[in-house]
């Protein structure tokens, strides 16, 4: 039996109407700054998307556009003026910013209530504990299509593969919080297969085309499929073999129009919990 398509295009519409219903409802002024650094071609396309989804919602948006040779001092320097600035409710810095920049340094340096990705290490430890204000987009994006598709997390042997902080570390955390039986699994993993075959619910967050094959999935399994990459003939595809997994799973989610469009849904709610969070 064939997969049902959890259509994320869909479920992140529906949350990006309730954003922008909640601040007409409102009345609410809600701003989010995107800093660039750089021309990397797949970033500015993030960039414009989230541009796009703050339209939608009727969230100020505030881009800056900075060169690939900007310093330190300087990137920590707008942070610095971005969290004093009282029109800006979120800051976003698209990552991978170029190799002269300290990454981490940047992320810390960004007030952890306008934090709107969640990066911030008194977020991610806040996600730890399991009180949070704001969800980490991309794995919040995955458990709202799990939720739209009625799935109950509870129980369930559910198996992450990739332990990044931005993906699988957080993925693991709101599966966990919801009463999962979460295994992660990694480079260093031995019978990755045998324990994929495991899963109910199964989240691949790897980056490699293909690497999901459907003799790593169980009948009837859950696959959300995080990966962003593109093939031999340079179309965008995820980490799942599609076709052949979808033949298999119960349900399955589809690159593009899976998770990609959820994590700048989530994105617009953050930044009006941001917004929240600053008013209280
Ligand atoms: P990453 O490179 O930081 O992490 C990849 C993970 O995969 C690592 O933890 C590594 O241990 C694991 N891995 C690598 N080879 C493996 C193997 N052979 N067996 C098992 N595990 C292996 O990547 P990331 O930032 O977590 O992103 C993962 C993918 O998700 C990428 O394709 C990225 O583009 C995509 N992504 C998508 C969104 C979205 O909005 N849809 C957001 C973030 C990332």
């Amino acid at each position: 039996m064939a997969a049902q398509i959890i259509d994320g295009k869909a479920v992140s519409a529906k949350v990006k109407e309730e954003v922008r219903q909640e601040i007409e409802r409102e009345g609410l002024e809600v701003g989010l700054a995107v800093v660039i650094v750089g021309d990397d071609p797949a970033s500015r396309v993030y960039v414009n998307n989230k541009k796009k989804a703050c339209e939608v919602c009727g969230i100020k948006s505030f881009e800056y556009a900075l060169p690939a040779e900007t310093t330190e001092e300087e990137l920590l320097a707008l942070v610095d003026t971005l969290n004093a600035d009282k029109n800006v409710n979120g800051i976003l810095v698209q990552l991978p910013l170029p190799k002269h920049l300290n990454e981490e340094k940047v992320i810390e340096r960004i007030s952890p209530m306008k934090d709107v990705d969640a990066f911030h290490a008194a977020n991610v430890g806040k996600i730890m504990i399991g009180n949070y204000a704001f969800l980490p987009c991309t794995p919040a994006g995955c458990m709202e299509l799990i939720h739209s598709a009625g799935i109950d997390v509870s129980g369930k042997e559910c198996v992450v593969i990739g332990r990044s902080n931005i993906v699988g570390k957080p993925m693991a955390m709101l599966l966990l919080h919801e009463n999962g039986t979460v295994t992660v699994c990694h480079s260093r993993t031995k019978d990755l297969k045998e324990v994929c075959r495991r899963a109910d619910i199964l989240v691949a967050a790897v980056g490699r085309a293909g690497f999901v094959t459907a003799d790593m999935v169980k009948d009837g399994a859950v696959v959300i499929d995080v990966g962003i990459n593109r093939n031999a003939e340079g179309k965008l595809c995820g980490d799942v073999c599609f076709d052949e997994v979808a033949e298999k799973a119960s349900y399955i989610t589809p690159v593009p129009g899976g998770v990609g469009p959820m994590t700048i849904a989530m994105l617009m709610k953050n930044t009006v919990m941001a917004k929240r969070i600053q008013s209280e």
